[in-house]
């Protein structure tokens, strides 16, 4: 039995019947990571003997007839941007690479409660700042499709693990499309939640009024179910939201007849790859096989989506890694004679370059004259942009487009280009700006190159997602092809 194909529902039944034990799981996903991780190369820290003692309590509570929850047991991964108490957490930068937080973030909290069972941290972009996983400052994780190309990022490793066999479910972090895009290039399932639905505490933080945390998994059922466990209010982040959450699972199945969906004219256009478009356009004919009202509509301040949040997530972030400095945490430069240069001296050996980058964006963005010009500018036009999907919601339920213009690229094709990576989100990013759900899932394949098709919705419609991509996952079997590593 391939284990490591399997998906979290599918493994909690096996271990119910004691098909399996959860110690047996945990010493397979092992397995598997060690085969796989020449090849794809996802984790920065690898837990697997905290896994095996969790893995024996959950054992002595199926030996003791006791019932165990949903995610019990169950193997997964966390991108290394989530602080895991005692468990090092890197960022994948060289300013944080010894960082061992003292604490666990809420998501962490969570799971851990939940009974899932953490295998190790992923790789990522450095401080979630990319598109490809290339900026890592410790190694590029690689697509399990094809390891001649990248995972997409910043989440890459998260992505990459899940499609890899490594772990069942991870969490990625998605500021402008890190969830979205990774699972779009290596054929799983991504959530991009609605801002205040999931957390942030404990989530190193880049742009904080775009930042969220979500699911990757192999199936929609599996989404919804890691989505029950981590979403919720949580006094700890102010930005959460006291709303009620719903059991996304149990509302899988329903019927999507009648469904409005709308296909955004400006998601369609000029910079899409015809292959890509292809395979999304088959999809939408086959929702609308499922009875679902398809129309298009426009969200006409599309184009403005790439600078305003340039602006933005730079501006926030040249703020939040203030903190870095040699003295609280991480890494600190030896050759200081005084403080000043210290702080110089870390700042500029700890942050790679892409990181420099958007400290040096935002900062100037945010200095006294131009103030005014770009960051509050940008912040106007940001509403525009939610205005565009306000009105485009009160004639459609859900808003359907690619995830990326493009299939997975190579390594090295966009590094060389700030602009042509940043480019690679233009289908992601007014989501965060919005502060919506989305979900990618895999609509099939251009080249045996996983397409990925985002579902966008209402604030807090994150179960009307789930529902439409579960029924296309059902007509389809989209869900259920996984990438030949020959390990
Ligand atoms: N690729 C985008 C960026 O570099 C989005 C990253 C993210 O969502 N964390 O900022």
């Amino acid at each position: 039995m391939k284990l490591y194909t399997k998906k979290a529902h599918e493994l909690h039944d096996l271990l119910v019947n004691k098909e399996i034990s959860a110690a047996e799981l945990v010493r397979a996903q092992a397995e598997r990571i060690e085969a796989a991780e020449p090849k794809v190369q996802a984790f920065i820290t690898r837990t697997l003997d905290d896994a095996m003692a969790q893995a024996a309590k959950v054992d002595a509570k199926i030996a003791a007839g006791e019932a165990i929850g949903p995610l019990e047991g169950i193997p997964m991964a966390l991108k290394d941007n989530m602080c895991t108490d005692g468990v090092r957490t890197t960022c994948a930068s060289k300013i944080l690479h010894n960082f061992v937080p003292p604490y666990d973030a809420t998501v962490v909290t969570k799971l851990k409660e939940a009974g899932a069972i953490l295998m190790g941290k992923c790789n990522m972009d450095e401080f979630a700042m990319g598109s490809s996983t290339e900026n890592s400052r410790f190694f590029a994780t690689r697509n399990p499709w094809d390891i001649e190309r990248v995972p997409g990022g910043s989440s890459g490793g998260s992505a990459a693990a899940v499609a890899a066999g490594q772990a069942v479910f991870t969490l990625g972090s998605d500021t402008g499309g890190s969830i979205r895009q990774p699972a779009a290039f290596c054929g799983v399932v991504g959530m991009k939640p609605t801002y205040g639905a999931v957390s942030r505490f404990g989530l190193v933080a880049f742009a904080s009024s775009l930042d969220q945390i979500g699911p990757f998994t192999r199936d929609v059922r599996d989404n919804a179910r890691v989505m029950n466990a981590i979403a919720g209010y949580d006094l700890k982040d102010s930005t959460s939201a006291p709303v009620d959450y719903p059991d996304y699972e149990a509302l899988l199945g329903q019927s999507v007849k009648g469904w409005r969906i709308g296909l955004p004219k400006e998601y369609f256009g000029e910079g899409i790859d015809p292959e890509v478009k292809a395979v999304i356009e088959k999809a939408v004919k086959v929702l609308e096989g499922l009875g679902a009202e398809i129309g298009e509509c426009s969200l006409p301040h599309t184009e403005y989506a790439l600078p305003v949040y340039y602006l933005i997530a730079p501006a926030e972030a040249s703020s939040n890694l203030a903190r870095y400095d040699g003295v609280r945490y991480g890494y600190r430069s030896e050759e200081a004679p005084d403080l000043i240069t210290m702080f110089k001296k870390t700042r500029a050996e700890g942050f790679g370059e892409e990181v420099k980058r958007r400290i040096m964006l935002g900062t100037y963005a945010l200095s006294s004259g131009y103030y005014d010009a770009y960051y509050l500018k940008a912040q106007k036009v940001r509403t525009l942009i939610k205005g565009d999907f306000d009105q485009a919601y009160e004639k459609f339920d859900v808003l359907l487009s690619p995830t990326s213009p493009t299939v997975a690229f190579k390594f090295g094709d966009r590094t060389d280009n700030p602009l042509q990576m940043y480019l690679s989100d233009i289908c992601t990013l007014s989501v965060n700006l919005a502060g919506i759900p989305a979900l990618n899932i895999n609509a099939g394949f251009a080249n045996g190159l996983p397409v990925g098709l985002q579902l966008m919705g209402k604030a807090f419609d994150e179960a009307k997602l789930l529902q439409l991509a579960y029924a296309y996952e059902q007509a389809t079997g989209c869900h259920s092809q996984t990438p030949d590593l020959g390990v």
